[in-house]
């Protein structure tokens, strides 16, 4: 099962969501910060992980991942963007 973390755009507060299914997690709308209750919240993409044994992501899902990663990437800060290629650079 995917999750995602994501990121609050009001108070900072990062946090992550344990999804069903992939599917289910690119189609609902960003959960609601549990810490203010902003619906202002962005997923961090690159930081997806699938817990082992629970089934990994297809070539293709993950390919879709990674373009979404990309255009989410492309609206962001430039220091968020920083941010996460320093991340794709210490994972695998
Ligand atoms: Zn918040």
């Amino acid at each position: 099962m995917p999750i995602y973390e994501y990121r609050c755009q009001d108070c900072g507060h990062v946090f992550s969501k344990l999804w069903r299914t992939l599917s289910a997690a690119q189609e609902a709308a960003p959960p609601p910060c549990p810490q203010c209750g902003s619906e202002n919240t962005t997923r961090i993409v690159s930081n997806v992980a699938v817990l082992d044994g629970m089934g990994g992501l297809t070539p293709s899902e993950q390919a879709a991942v990674n373009r979404q990663a990309e255009k989410e990437a492309s609206i962001l800060p430039k220091s968020k963007i920083e941010e996460f290629r320093a991340a794709k650079k210490k994972g695998k």
